[in-house]
């Protein structure tokens, strides 16, 4: 905003993780006039961010990529540190960081660290949307607000579906009736695990007592 006192700069966001939420993060800091930087470790997510208006942030963490569902892979410590490191300075200089970064199957990964978040400014405001899961940020706690010692504000965005319940169970039924229809074999009045079709694998987790499911047997 330019008066004739001066500019007032927009707030700079940062998003880290740019799945469904961090999509929606994007366009609502957008439309609400913030400067806005986000990363992600699937490489395509860079298009979808730039077609919001968001700066991408760069970090070169060699092999990423992502699932054949779309999800990302889980990196190697040594990758998660490099992350942590590239990243520190854009949090820095942010005002709000929202982290939605999680890996299916997987604690989440711990992306913000104390030290970086005491070279934040007083008043900044984090949101860990991965609370539930591990949580993205050094300090965060489930349903609460903290406060550091140098004024930095840690929020747990987390179970943001419990706030619409109406919604979340209508979205949740929809996919259940969809699965239960596609797998309901009509002339055999029953229910068929079919273990040839992508979708039943990708969900059964066990079977005959023992974990089959790839992502779990690894454990
Ligand atoms: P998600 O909730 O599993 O994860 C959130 C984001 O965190 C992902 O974009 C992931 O790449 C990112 N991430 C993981 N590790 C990270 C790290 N170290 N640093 C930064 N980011 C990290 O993902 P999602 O919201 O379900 O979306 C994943 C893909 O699946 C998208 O392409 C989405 O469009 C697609 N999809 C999801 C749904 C759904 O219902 N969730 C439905 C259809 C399509």
């Amino acid at each position: 905003m330019v008066t004739p006192s001066g500019t007032i700069n927009p707030a700079r966001v940062f998003i880290i993780g740019v799945g469904v939420a961090g999509l929606q993060a994007i366009a609502t800091a957008k439309r609400l006039g913030a400067r806005v930087d986000a990363f992600d470790t699937r490489p395509v997510v860079e298009e979808q961010v730039k077609s919001l208006g968001a700066s991408f942030v760069k970090i070169d963490l060699g092999e990423m990529g992502q699932t054949d569902q779309g999800y990302a892979k889980e990196l190697t410590p040594e990758q998660i540190k490099k992350q942590q490191e590239a990243q520190a300075k854009v949090c820095e200089r942010s005002n709000i960081v929202i982290t939605t970064a999680k890996v299916f199957g997987r604690k989440a990964p711990r992306l913000i660290s104390k030290d970086v978040i005491d070279r934040m400014a007083p008043g900044s405001i984090i949101v860990d949307m991965e609370c539930s899961t591990g949580g993205n940020v050094e300090g965060s706690k489930l349903f609460e607000e903290v406060v550091t010692d140098n004024g930095v504000i840690i929020m747990s965005g987390d179970f943001l579906e419990r706030q619409v319940p109406y919604d979340a169970s209508k979205m949740l039924s929809g996919n259940f009736t969809a699965f239960l229809t596609h797998f309901y074999d009509k002339e055999a009045k029953e229910f068929k695990v079919d273990l040839d079709d992508e979708i039943m694998r990708g969900c059964l987790l066990t079977k005959g007592g023992s974990i089959i499911h790839e992502r779990f047997k690894e454990d």
